[in-house]
């Protein structure tokens, strides 16, 4: 058999494989044989790396729109000398992601513009690089969901579908006030996951303003009881990063706002028995 036929058999080969990539550089490839710039085995190796790489590009930007991550922010994106009361490391030792595996809860608390939203989605990323289901979503969002499956008769189908996601991100809790039952409602989700799949949480206000935010303090109790206890939570403490360039135009007391207390987590919600480790800023439960 001639070499272009068995060029055109390795086409139709890659295109019965589906193997489009490989295909697309198997001209280019063949010509660095030719030119002597690589060996056969280095081609094959070219051929299948191009494709398997065109793959996973494509299976994690499928997953990424899957899993409704707004934007793709990355943990090498984040400058943490901006943010120097994050601890650089436990931040990096999250995205190994064994509190996914674990069907932890994730808290980022910290004012506005701090990087909890980066944070949060940079790690979905990792988690969807990594093969773990995410789904992303603002609480007003999910609390509207729930509410809509609710009048529709639909609400346990709803909770299940949200149950599915290894990781379930809750961004903006504290941004606008809950819809009037919406706090029941994301309770029994939260419920539906405890134990069984992990959230990362985000709130621009202090555990001790949840009572305010869902409106009404008994939901709020039990809301955080089930978040913190397997809790791990992160507490940013510094100025916004979109009013980085504007600092100076703004005053002292906005800069720097240290929360009222070292302690995010309010005696109220404590689990008894469970006395956080290292003023609750660690790992919450025992
Ligand atoms: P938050 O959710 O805490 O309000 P964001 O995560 O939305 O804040 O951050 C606001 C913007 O600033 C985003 O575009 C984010 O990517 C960027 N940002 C925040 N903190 C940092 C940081 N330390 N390094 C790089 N970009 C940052
Ligand atoms: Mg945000």
């Amino acid at each position: 058999m001639s070499a272009p036929s068995v060029i055109e058999r390795v086409k139709t080969s890659l295109v019965a494989l589906k193997m489009p990539r490989a295909l697309e550089v198997l001209d280019v490839t063949l010509r660095g044989i030719e030119r002597g710039e690589i060996g056969a085995v280095e081609a094959i190796d070219a051929l299948l790396t191009e494709e398997l790489t065109t793959r996973e590009n494509r299976r994690v930007r499928m997953a990424v729109r899957m899993a409704r991550l707004s934007a793709i922010k990355t943990l090498a994106g984040f400058d943490f000398a901006f943010q120097p009361s994050l601890d650089k490391n436990r931040i990096l030792a999250l995205a190994g992601l064994q509190f996914v595996d674990r069907a932890e809860a994730l808290h980022l608390i910290g004012p506005p513009g701090t990087g909890k939203t980066h944070l949060s989605l940079a790690l979905g990323v990792e988690a969807v690089k990594a093969g773990r289901s995410v789904y992303f979503s603002s609480l007003a969002d999910i609390v509207a969901t729930l509410a809509k499956a609710e009048r529709d008769g639909a609400l346990r189908e709803r909770i299940r579908y949200c149950c599915r996601f290894a990781l379930l991100i809750v961004d903006e809790i504290g941004y606008l006030p809950v819809i009037p039952g919406g706090g029941n409602l994301f309770f029994q989700l939260v419920n539906a996951r405890y134990e069984k799949g992990a959230m990362i949480l985000t709130s621009n206000r202090g555990f001790a303003e949840w009572g305010d935010i869902f409106g009404d303090s008994v939901v709020a109790t039990a809301l955080l009881d089930r978040p913190l206890h397997h809790a791990v939570v992160i507490q940013i403490e510094g100025s916004s990063y979109r009013l980085r360039e504007h600092a100076d135009l703004l005053p002292e007391t906005v800069r720097f706002k240290p929360t009222a207390a070292a302690n995010p987590i309010p005696p109220t919600l404590k689990r008894r028995g469970r006395p956080p480790k290292n003023g609750g800023a660690d790992h919450a439960h025992g």
